[in-house]
């Protein structure tokens, strides 16, 4: 007989992996992951009944009552993802409906199945946190604030970045749930380093275009801000210029409610989106950071030189504050900071810092980097 996986989301329920046996057309649950998370016993029985004979005209299912639609993930022995879906009714203990083919899936079957598993589970348990880099004024190379950013302290894998697991929260829609957990922290940290003492640091953090264009998230988030005992112009919201484009309306609506609010809202990775500076003013923005590749290319490139130059000079006369990202060597930071730019942030000074190294060069600085907050 052959070996299949059953794998099902109910509705907002949990993502769950089955093993099941799986002869032709036919479920019969035959063990469970012992990793199964499961929100009550209700649900496992649902499960089982739901892999009943698919032949079977009537299914009991223990599930809420009423009309369901539940779509259930089927790995088959070359781990190939299929999926099939039940649509139905729910009355009196007894489900009745149809078994549809529901197409076939992205994803490498089992492993995609446990990393999924595995950042439900990592958020639920705290796993998901933030590591700070420091963003330093160049006028006197001193500390102004922290980027937050996203860190997965993962149990098998160590620290991940979010190169290795944002794609997945994408796909699983938890970009939302990953991204308040991280300002959650950072927000905590920021507060206790301002009641240290550490007044006037400032704290970006980085949001979503999808989080950004959800209803009430400003004003969410502000309230997060006022929780957490900050002051609002704290707080610097980054999007990316691409996502702020790809959503351009509802961008506009939410960075100007963002604003009232008191919270300031940069754009990250400018100069990738090929929009103009001119074509950006409408969208109200208090600052800009300019993407790496162009702060790299200036060691180099003549061309990159004279765009960072141009980009200053118009954001300068449009009031706007800008950073340069990714500065590698000290040579690139002196310059920029001789064309007018006020921030930087890169390697040259510090990478991601976990809390503790943050708390560190609060106070002490970098020698010969920067130098320690100045409130
Ligand atoms: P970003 O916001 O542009 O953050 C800067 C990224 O560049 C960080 O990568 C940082 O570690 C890296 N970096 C900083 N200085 C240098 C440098 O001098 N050289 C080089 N080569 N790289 C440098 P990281 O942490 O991997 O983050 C990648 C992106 O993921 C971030 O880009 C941001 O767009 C996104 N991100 C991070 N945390 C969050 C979050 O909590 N929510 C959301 N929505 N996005 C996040
Ligand atoms: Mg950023
Ligand atoms: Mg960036």
């Amino acid at each position: 007989m052959d070996r299949a996986c059953i794998t099902e989301a109910l509705a907002g329920a949990d993502a769950l992996v089955l093993r099941v046996d799986y002869p032709r057309d036919q479920f019969a649950i035959d063990g469970v992951s012992t990793r199964l998370s499961l929100p009550g016993a209700g649900m496992l029985n649902a499960f089982q009944a739901l892999c009943a004979p698919v032949d079977q005209p009537k299914l009991t299912v223990l599930a809420r009552e009423g009309r369901s639609d539940i779509r259930l993930r089927l790995i088959d022995p070359q781990n190939v993802v299929r999926f099939v879906r039940l649509v139905g009714t729910h009355k009196g203990g007894v489900w009745q409906g149809l078994i549809l083919p529901a197409g076939t899936g992205p994803g490498a079957g089992l492993a995609r199945i446990e990393a999924e598993h595995a950042l439900h589970q990592g958020l639920k348990d705290g796993e998901m946190t933030a590591f700070y880099q420091p963003l330093i004024r160049l006028s006197d190379e001193s500390l102004a604030g922290f980027e937050a950013l996203a860190r997965w302290y993962h149990p098998d894998q160590g620290l991940l970045g979010p190169d290795d697991f944002f794609s997945l929260a994408k796909d699983l829609g938890l970009l939302g749930t990953m991204g308040e957990a991280v300002r959650a922290r950072a927000m905590k940290d920021m507060a206790a380093w301002t009641a240290s003492g550490h007044d006037g640091l400032y704290l970006a953090v980085n949001v979503s275009g999808w989080e950004l264009t959800q209803r009430g998230f400003a004003e969410q988030l502000s309230a997060l801000v006022v929780g957490a005992g900050l002051k609002r112009g704290q707080i610097k919201v980054e999007i990316t210029e691409t996502e702020v484009m790809r959503h351009a309306d509802a961008a506009m609506g939410a960075i100007a409610t963002l604003r009232r609010h008191g919270v300031l809202v940069l754009l990250d990775d400018f100069g990738t989106g090929y929009s103009s500076l001119a074509r950006l003013s409408r969208f109200g923005v208090d600052g800009l950071k300019i993407d790496q590749y162009f702060i790299r290319a200036m060691a180099s490139d003549e061309g990159a030189r004279t765009i960072v130059q141009s980009v200053l000079t118009l954001a300068q006369d449009m009031g706007l504050s800008v950073v340069a990202e990714g500065v590698e060597e000290r040579d690139i930071a002196l310059r920029l900071r001789d064309m007018g730019c006020t921030y930087a942030q890169g390697f040259y000074y510090d990478g991601a810092l976990n809390p503790e190294a943050a708390s560190t060069v609060l106070s002490a600085g970098r020698a010969g980097r920067y130098h320690a907050h100045q409130a």
